[in-house]
């Protein structure tokens, strides 16, 4: 299933008022793959302090207050089956903070070492809602808390909990909030990947290439180094099409991303800018190394058929000293023009473009005689 038609399916649900465009439904749903991946963890790491608690205490109210908790955290998927994720997430949140209240106050209110734990639901909701969910959770949760401990005061239930227990309740919600913490980092972390990869050859896509292209240009003009741009546009590849169907063609297409990426150093990145066109950087790379990579890629491609297809790649490379900070745009015409050239002079080949501040450079170490 694409990114875009799970961001459909979370868009039709009924409370869409809280994901209003698609980048909050984008940031929603990766941020709910964390928050998911965390419940169970999250379960199992407060296992053990609670159910230890419910022993000690041994009344049947904080045995049937825990498993209340514990069942609320599992059945997530469950609910979110059958009503929209986004109001599964608060229905859930909100449980679980009520089950966690009324396990606080029959284990002592402000007293109960699992207080504390009040902060888990409301950490959750924080990651993935906008703020005005999250003030009504903060409220709600500081609320509730107040009663449980108002409550636990009315009933007596405080007693003198052993050190160990109290070491436990909170190592463990350390351990919860650091897990939390870092299943919203790695969720994170794969949607930013999968916005900027390219999904048919795993390249990076259009969409990666400005903000790449702006660091290695400042990094090449700090250190007033090359920076390389290869432009490879796949030869006749309209007729491989034709003759073995585009399934076969999109197969041709991976190996012919494969060949690049075996050929490149690992920090040249490589883009999928069109049909059958990519587009490498080569930071810290002068004109005659940019061309033997580029000859280096042409040179196996046309050696390795994709499946017993044989298959070729013509570039236009280009150069630029860092200290001129040269555009995007301006490099990638000059590879474009190159790539015409190699194009237009039989195909399987690589082309260096001549760009203007070569001249200039020729002229300056060659002054002219007064
Ligand atoms: P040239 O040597 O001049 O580059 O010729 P060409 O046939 O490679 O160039 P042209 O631009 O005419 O054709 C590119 C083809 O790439 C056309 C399009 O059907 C095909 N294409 C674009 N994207 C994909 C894709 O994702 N998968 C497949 N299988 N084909 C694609
Ligand atoms: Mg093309
Ligand atoms: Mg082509």
């Amino acid at each position: 299933m694409t990114r875009r038609s799970r961001t459909t399916t979370i868009a039709a649900g009924p409370m869409s008022r809280l994901c209003p465009d698609d980048w909050d439904l984008e940031r929603f749903v990766a941020a709910h793959a964390g928050i998911n991946r965390s419940r169970r963890q999250v379960c199992l790491v407060l296992l053990p302090p609670g159910v230890l608690i419910a022993w000690w205490w041994s009344t049947p109210a904080v045995w049937i207050a825990v498993g209340l908790c514990l069942v609320l955290a599992v059945v997530n998927d469950l609910i979110a089956r059958y009503r929209s994720v986004v109001i599964a997430g608060i229905l859930i949140a909100g449980s679980f903070e009520l089950a966690l209240s009324a396990v606080v106050t029959a284990t002592g209110g402000i007293h109960s070492p699992l207080l504390a734990w009040l902060i888990l639901p409301v950490m959750m909701l924080a990651a993935r809602y906008r703020r005005v969910v999250l003030l009504v959770a903060m409220s709600s949760g500081a609320l509730a808390g107040a009663v449980a401990c108002l409550l636990a005061d009315l009933l007596g239930t405080a007693k003198a909990y052993p050190s160990p227990l109290l070491g436990l309740t909170t190592t463990a919600l350390g351990v919860a909030t650091g897990l939390i913490a870092m299943n919203l980092q790695s969720a994170d972390i794969a949607s930013r990947q999968d916005a900027t990869t390219d999904e048919l050859t795993g390249a990076l896509n259009r969409k990666a290439l400005t903000p790449l292209f702006d660091r290695m240009s400042k990094e090449a003009d700090a250190r007033e180094s090359h920076l390389s741009m290869l432009l490879c546009d796949l030869d006749h590849f309209k007729s491989i099409n034709d003759r073995y169907g585009h399934a076969v063609g999109d197969d041709v297409l991976c190996h012919a991303a494969t060949v690049i990426r075996q050929a490149i150093r690992a920090e040249d990145r490589m883009f999928r800018i069109g049909g059958e066109e990519f587009l490498i950087l080569l930071p810290h790379a002068d004109a005659p190394l940019a061309a033997g990579i580029g000859e280096r890629i042409r040179a196996t491609l046309a050696a390795s058929p994709a499946d017993g297809i044989p298959v070729t790649v013509s570039i236009g490379s280009v150069t630029s000293p860092g200290r001129l900070r040269t555009e995007e745009r301006e490099l990638q015409e000059l590879a474009d023009q190159a790539l015409y050239q190699a194009k237009s002079s039989g195909r399987n080949r690589v082309v260096a473009a001549t760009p203007p501040w070569t001249a200039d450079a020729t002229a300056a170490s060659h002054p002219a005689r007064l």
